[in-house]
């Protein structure tokens, strides 16, 4: 991965901003649609996964005409290194599987880490806690760090996150013993088969089901109401369904960027010209 940044490689290439403008314009448009019908409910946060591309297509979206500001990444180096590179308005979500030894650093080099979704051991949580403890100590940052507790809703051995029945004794551990981190909500990946087989908003997505049976069980558990809890689910092939079974939160990839390339193949800075 290439980490130094010539001028020349931040340039943002008019058309692929056009496209890049009308693809987020398309899924915001998407999402009004379904959300337009709950009007109880607050406006569902549109997380751009920009993982494994280029730092100057998310500058062209947050500098672009709607200004956005919620960009997911997978890999803690790569979040780093865009941090580094791009405005600190940016609010990034860390969303990929997480190593307990790359919390700290995470939490401590990026002060506008904004979320860190995929929270799922006491471990990870009290490393983070020490990292946005540094930061607030260090930069006078007032702000808790939000996490979401990520939860393995489809049982799959390969899939990281708590088992459902597990989700709400490490919410309590964050909310009750972690003071720099703020508990969220949960967060769901959930079964490709489930996504394809429910893809339709009428269908019910059981992932989306679960989670959201878990979110009541926590809020219950911890003696809170469940819309102080959110819930981060729905991606590019599923988001309707998800956000017609109550999602707060969907992170989208492809649908805004395109495909992406192999992890081995990706050039951070640069722009990949199909
Ligand atoms: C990559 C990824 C996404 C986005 O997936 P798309 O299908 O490209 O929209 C969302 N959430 C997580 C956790 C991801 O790893």
């Amino acid at each position: 991965m290439e980490t130094d940044l010539a001028d020349e490689d931040m340039r943002i290439e008019p058309t692929r901003a056009k496209q890049l403008a009308d693809n987020l314009l398309s899924v915001t448009n998407r999402i009004e649609k379904i959300d337009g019908n709950a009007s109880s409910r607050y406006e569902v946060r549109l997380v751009a996964v920009s993982k494994l591309k280029p730092a100057n297509d998310i500058l062209a979206l947050h500098q672009g005409p709607h200004a956005h500001h919620d960009f997911g990444e997978n890999y803690a180096q790569e979040l780093t290194e865009k941090a580094a590179l791009l405005p600190k308005s940016v609010r990034w979500h860390m969303i990929g599987a997480l190593q307990t030894n790359k919390c700290k650093p995470l939490a401590e080099q990026v002060p506008n880490l904004f979320c860190v979704s995929s929270v799922d051991t006491a471990k990870k949580a009290d490393a983070l806690e020490k990292g946005r403890g540094a930061i607030v100590e260090k930069q006078g940052l007032q702000s808790q760090l939000r996490v979401l507790v990520q939860v393995n809703t489809s049982g799959e051995a390969e899939k990281s996150g708590v088992e459902p029945d597990q989700a709400a004794e490490l919410c309590r551990h964050i909310r009750d013993d972690c003071r720099n981190l703020k508990l969220a909500g949960l967060m769901t990946i959930g079964a490709i088969a489930r996504s394809q087989a429910a893809d339709s908003q009428d269908a019910i997505n059981e992932d989306f089901f679960t989670l959201r049976e878990t979110r009541d069980n926590v809020a219950k558990e911890l003696g809170i109401e469940p819309s102080q809890l959110e819930l981060s689910m729905g991606m590019s092939s599923d988001f309707e369904s998800a956000i017609a079974q109550g999602s707060d939160e969907v992170r989208i990839g492809t649908t805004i960027f395109g495909d992406r390339p192999a992890k081995k193949d990706a050039e951070l800075t640069v722009r990949h010209h199909e």
